[in-house]
């Protein structure tokens, strides 16, 4: 039997705490504010965009999406994150991707003040979080130990195996998954037969943007396996990077696509927001 290791629950907690901490420092005369910054045309990110401003009008957060255009170049996409940094009314900003081809996502996001960067984009948040210094984590890397810990899943001395190493998601979720003492493995496209690597994986954690890379080939009995993956259809759907039938059966547990990392991920996201509000 496979667990279906869903995030609507955690996502709903989350979410729950934030929209009574929102109600509170609005009360208290602080009210929480999130600011997007966009510079892409992109259809997909505009959906995300949509989702987490309607998330955080849902919680009591406001959101500003301040939408540059896809020609926006980085001096001008750098001088509103500053302006935003800046802002006393503003106490998250997000960056979002992707970028126009000029723009550098590290570079810039080094603008983002350490204390409202929600979704650890600026490189100094991973170079703290590497050091184990608070620091807001990227919320995807984060949500995958979040879906963890509520689904009970041991970490202390287990093997994990994250394939992915991208700075917002494959890395950061390694240092996490080190930070609660896991033995990890991390792979990437130049591994030597990764199937034969992620099937000694405890905990696997798929973040690669292949849809349905990974197999039953490459799941060990009675692994946990967190599909990071969103991977758009033809017909408009998502799909992740876990074949979930072929896994299915084999694996002791698996988060779905879409409903599993996804809305978590934006909760820690409004989470983040309210925390850098709190002060
Ligand atoms: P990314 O920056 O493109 O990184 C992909 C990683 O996968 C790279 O490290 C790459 O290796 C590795 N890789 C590519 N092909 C591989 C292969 N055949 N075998 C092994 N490794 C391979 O992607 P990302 O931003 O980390 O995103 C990964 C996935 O997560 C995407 O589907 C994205 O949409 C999804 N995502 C979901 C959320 C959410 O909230 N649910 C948030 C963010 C991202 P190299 O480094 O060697 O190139």
């Amino acid at each position: 039997m496979t667990a279906t290791l869903s995030g609507t629950g955690p996502a709903a907690g989350i979410r729950a705490e934030v929209t009574a901490a929102a109600a509170e420092l609005t009360a208290a005369g602080t009210p929480p504010r999130l600011a997007v910054v966009v510079a892409t045309a992109d259809e997909s990110s505009a959906w995300y965009v949509r989702s987490i401003a309607r998330a955080a009008q849902k919680t009591g957060i406001a959101c500003s999406v301040v939408d540059l255009g896809e020609t926006a170049t980085p001096e001008r996409i750098g001088a509103e994150l500053a302006a935003l940094s800046a802002d006393p009314a503003v106490h998250g900003i997000i960056l979002q991707t992707p970028l126009p081809a000029d723009a550098v996502f590290a570079d810039l996001a080094a603008s983002i003040d350490p204390a409202k960067d929600v979704d650890g984009a600026n490189p100094l948040s991973l170079g703290r979080l590497a050091v184990g210094l608070p620091a807001h984590p990227p919320a995807t890397a984060e949500a995958v130990l979040v879906l963890l810990d509520h689904h009970g899943i041991p970490l202390s001395g287990a093997h994990a195996v994250v394939v992915g190493r991208s700075t917002v998601v494959g890395k950061p979720a390694a240092h996490l998954l080190l930070q609660r003492d896991a033995t990890v493995t991390v792979c990437h496209s130049r591994t030597k037969d990764l199937a034969a690597v992620t099937r000694t994986a405890d905990v696997l954690v798929a973040a690669v943007g292949r849809p349905e890379l990974i197999t039953a080939e490459h799941v060990g009995e009675d692994a946990v396996v967190i599909d990071v993956g969103t991977n758009p259809t033809p017909d408009g759907g998502l799909v992740g990077d876990v074949d979930a039938g072929a896994v299915t059966g084999r694996a002791a547990g698996l988060t779905p696509v879409p409903g599993g990392v996804g809305p978590v991920t934006t909760a820690l996201l409004l989470q983040h927001t309210v925390a850098s509000a709190r002060g």
